[in-house]
């Protein structure tokens, strides 16, 4: 079996035979670049390694030593040599990259005679001497396990003792003196002195390469980047270069373009008289790339074409070492940079208008949930943060305000103008157009699927949750962490990305959809099959979404609009009617609101669809809360409160007692509160279709859908849709206009998706209604299961993912499929789109294309990445 290649005999695609490092390196040698020649033990011999219990296979000692030989002749220098030494570096090269993970030997084949011959060889011997000590340390510490801060402190003091701040400031002499130190101490360390021979020094770092795939960091690395155990890495045994010998040598790193902001310019530092690892480490400060133009002009320009030959071949932005030996250019690695998002979008567009990619390229080389980054607004990654406590990353985008505790305050000073930040231990429901009026959220418990997460994350409002460390105190009103005090009105920052709570204001900087970006965007669409638009429930977020490229609202939630805090008495008066005839003065209070938003929304969508779902919760969030109101009617018993306010609590209290249920989730909800009470839903029918008919006869032209949540049964659906058709047919004869409207359903209930073929009878479009089908489905609430048990599944890997995060294939999608297909069956072109959240979620909308939806429906801020999503589900 082959387990040794040279350069020559290997390409860049051999990637996991001869891992990433070795591959590229192989590759530039096959392209006539400067590298200096060697050989690459496999991946296959690391993998055979382990299973022969740390041994190397049979034959692949005899395969290094045969293929040294070569090396030796080309270079016409030989390995242990005492006259003229051949050095080689030992690097690790993993088939993916794990920068920092295993560890790189330079200069190995020096021993006591060896660095004399090296020293006569180049006429250097503080050179010499040089290599040397670099050497110990580095096979001390990679090798031999010794650590690195027992020979650091060696080398401290011989600098100490000199009274010089730098490496290089040492003169040979002390570079001896540093070198017998160190063979001191690892002869203390292993009970043997420094291993002498140049192929044992080769074959026990060959040794420790392989083992050190299997270091804890290693593992942990792999675990965290999900990259396979099993890959193994392999060896490169390359002939040394070397940017130590003086003035004219140097070596460093640069990226063909900038990794930050992706700018089409050489990007990178270097320093001279140094080897290998001193750029990175810091020993000294690197000089900037654009100085080598100065300093040595013929250098740069070849390296400068080099780069750009480099980036044509791979087609990529790439990241190189590279050291200077006497003048000469030599290549010692490339790969494929890693950057910003901002920087890839940057690159993507710029490669494709320089012909380097296709269009479909450009596409999915960013990954879409990446564009979060950029959607939101943030603090300026040059300010400093004064950060006081962190919590969870829960809704990206930061948020400076003043500190507000209570949702209704909160309501108050947002009307008056002020910035703030609203801080709860949790959030309910209740707390809405709190956080709606808040720039941010900062709650002290709860996870990334909390209340405060999923609301803020669906406004796009930046969020802070579960932050352990804040103790909140409503009745003072303040909170604190540890010795810190922050009292109501004082102002703090969040980052929303990063889960930093900050004191005081924090400059930050708007979002910017660079042109670059919303190039990449209009090339999405040009490809995307499937349709985007957003869930939005006022004007403002539906003006977002279509800056953002929405194509219509996949769901208005009317909710939302009942939960305002001028209308939730309205709303409660209604709910706690109990004849026909009370509910309805509420409603009709009620009515003129409704049209009102209806109008804004459908006016913001002009010319779009626009989802509007009918009436959903169980009643009893609109309604206060039965303990605080029990605690409320007591105290006034107490304080001799009048009986008459005693007893509309009471009576206020039966209500909310009689409404209260044992499962909401399952209970008296969706199109249940339609049959129920027919005029709720009439009522907002009207709504809607008196705001269409205002419309229309201003000249828009608009597109409701009405909608019909939470259906099992296509009688439920044919009672209430006759019942829409029927005031749509009273709007238009009142107003003599007439108005385009469809009436459909969302599909959320397994019962529904099983008999979809009748269920499509009597809907014009159907909706996935994923955060409830896959409650309904798996037979799991949410809120218990992400609070309880989904943690356990997800690490016992009982379930891969969180289903209520990326949508469940194998349960869930395949009752969508059959929708799809049983609905399309009565109506083929019935139009059929998702609402959930999975309608933001990549993989998710992946599916969505597969099973032939026309649209996914998702956040606002979510639809760029929507856009990008569905276009690389249909490359
Ligand atoms: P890492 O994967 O951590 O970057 P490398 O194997 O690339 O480790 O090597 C570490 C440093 O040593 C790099 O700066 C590299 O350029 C340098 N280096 C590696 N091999 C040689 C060599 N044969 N001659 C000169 N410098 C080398
Ligand atoms: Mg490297
Ligand atoms: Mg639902």
């Amino acid at each position: 079996k082959k387990y040794v290649y040279l350069f020559e005999e290997g390409r860049a695609d051999m990637k996991d035979l001869l891992g990433g490092k070795g591959a590229n390196l192989a590759e530039m040698t096959n392209i006539g670049l400067p590298v200096p020649q060697g050989i690459i033990i496999t991946t296959e011999a690391c993998k055979e390694f382990y299973t022969e219990g740390r041994n190397f296979p049979p034959g692949m000692e005899d395969q290094v030593r045969e293929k040294m030989k070569v090396l030796e002749e080309r270079a016409g220098k030989k390995f242990g040599d005492t006259d003229n030494p051949l050095l080689v570096s030992v690097r690790s090269g993993a088939p993916i990259s794990m920068p920092g993970m295993m560890d790189t030997v330079l200069n190995l084949g020096l021993n006591d005679k060896t660095v004399q011959g090296l020293a006569r060889a180049t006429g250097n011997p503080r050179f010499a001497m040089d290599c040397y000590r670099r050497f110990l340390n580095m096979f001390g510490d990679v090798v031999l396990d010794i650590e690195h801060h027992k020979f650091e402190r060696i080398l401290e003091s011989q600098k100490e003792k000199r009274g010089v701040t730098y490496d290089n400031q040492l003169e040979t002499e002390d570079l001896q003196v540093v070198v017998e130190e160190y063979k001191k101490l690892i002869e203390r360390e292993i009970k043997k002195p420094f291993p002498q021979e140049p192929m044992d020094q080769l074959f026990m770092a060959i040794y420790a390469v392989f083992n050190s795939w299997n270091n804890d960091r290693a593992i942990v690395y792999r675990k965290i980047n999900k990259i396979p155990d099993s890959l193994g890495t392999a060896v490169n045994v390359q002939l040394m270069v070397f940017g130590n010998m003086g003035n004219d040598c140097g070596t460093g790193v640069a990226f063909t373009r900038n990794p930050s902001t992706g700018e089409n310019k050489l990007y990178g530092e270097y320093l001279i008289n140094a080897q290998g690892e001193d750029v990175v480490a810091g020993i000294r400060t690197p000089q900037p790339i654009a100085t080598l133009k100065t300093e040595m002009p013929d250098i740069y320009k070849q390296f400068e074409d080099i780069c750009q030959l480099l980036e044509k071949h791979y087609r990529n932005m790439q990241d190189i070492e590279f050291t200077i030996e006497r003048g000469k250019l030599y290549m010692l690695q490339t790969r494929t940079g890693k950057r910003t998002t901002q920087a890839a979008i940057k690159i993507a567009v710029e490669m494709m208008h320089q012909g380097l990619i296709s269009k479909e390229e450009a596409i999915t080389r960013i990954e879409p949930a990446q564009l979060d980054q950029l959607l939101h607004r943030r603090i300026d990654p040059n300010a400093k943060l004064d950060v006081i406590a962190k919590g969870l990353p829960a809704s990206p985008g930061a948020a400076c305000g003043k500190v507000v505790f209570d949702s209704d305050e909160a309501e108050k000073l947002g009307d008056e103008g002020e910035k703030l930040i609203l801080v709860r231990t949790e959030t309910t429901p209740d707390d809405i157009h709190g956080i709606v009026a808040a720039q941010g959220v900062l709650t002290s418990r709860g996870g990334m699927t909390s209340h405060a997460a999923v609301v803020a994350r669906g406004m796009g409002k930046p969020c802070v949750c579960g932050c352990e460390a804040l103790r909140i105190d409503y009745e003072a009103d303040l909170f604190t962490v540890g010795q810190l005090v922050f009292k109501k009105g004082d102002i703090i920052s969040i980052d929303g990305s990063t889960g930093q709570v900050i004191q005081g204001q924090v400059p930050m900087i708007d979002p910017e959809l660079s042109d670059e970006f919303r190039e990449l965007l209009e090339w999405a669409d040009s490809v995307r099959t499937l349709g985007v638009r957003a869930n939005a429930d006022n004007p403002e977020d539906s003006a977002k979404a279509r800056e953002f490229g929405a194509e219509g609202i996949g769901l208005t939630r009317t909710e939302h609009m009942f939960m305002a805090q001028d209308r939730l008495p309205i709303v409660q008066e209604m709910i706690l009617s109990t004849t026909y005839e009370e509910r309805q003065i509420a409603l009709d209070k009620l009515l003129p609101m409704q049209q009102g938003d209806f109008y804004g929304i459908l006016k913001a969508m002009e010319s779009l669809p626009v989802t509007i779902r009918l009436l959903d919760p169980p009643l009893h969030e609109f309604l206060p809360n039965a303990e605080e109101l029990s605690v409320e009617i007591t105290r006034l018993k107490l304080t001799g409160g009048s009986q008459e306010e005693i007893k509309e609590k009471e009576d206020l209290l039966r209500k909310v007692r009689a409404l209260s249920e044992f499962n909401p989730m399952l209970g008296h909800r969706g199109c249940r509160l339609g049959i129920t009470f027919p005029e709720v839903y009439a009522m907002q029918a009207r709504a809607i279709f008196q705001a269409a008919a205002q419309l229309t006869a201003e000249g828009y032209h608009v597109i409701p859908e009405v909608e019909i949540p939470l259906v099992i049964e296509v009688n439920e659906l044919a009672y209430l849709r006759e019942m829409v058709v029927k005031v749509a047919g009273e709007v238009m004869a009142a107003t003599g206009v007439k108005f385009e409207y469809t009436v459909g359903t969302m599909i959320e209930v397994p019962r529904a998706a099983l008999l979809a073929d009748q269920v499509a009878g009597e809907a014009e479009f159907f909706s996935f209604g994923t955060n409830d089908l896959t409650q309904t489905t798996l037979g799991f609430s949410r809120d218990d299961a992400e609070g309880k048990f989904m943690a356990d599944y997800l690490n016992k890997k009982i379930l891969k993912d969180n289903p209520f995060v990326v949508l469940d294939r194998q349960g869930v999608g395949k009752l969508m499929k059959m929708a799809v297909e049983l609905g399309r069956k009565t109506k083929p072109d019935l139009l059929i789109g998702i609402c959930g959240e999975h309608g933001g979620e990549p993989s998710s909308i992946e599916f969505c294309h597969m099973i032939g939806l026309n649209f996914v429906s998702c956040s606002p801020f979510r639809v760029p990445i929507a856009r990008l999503a569905a276009a690389q589900a249909a490359i």
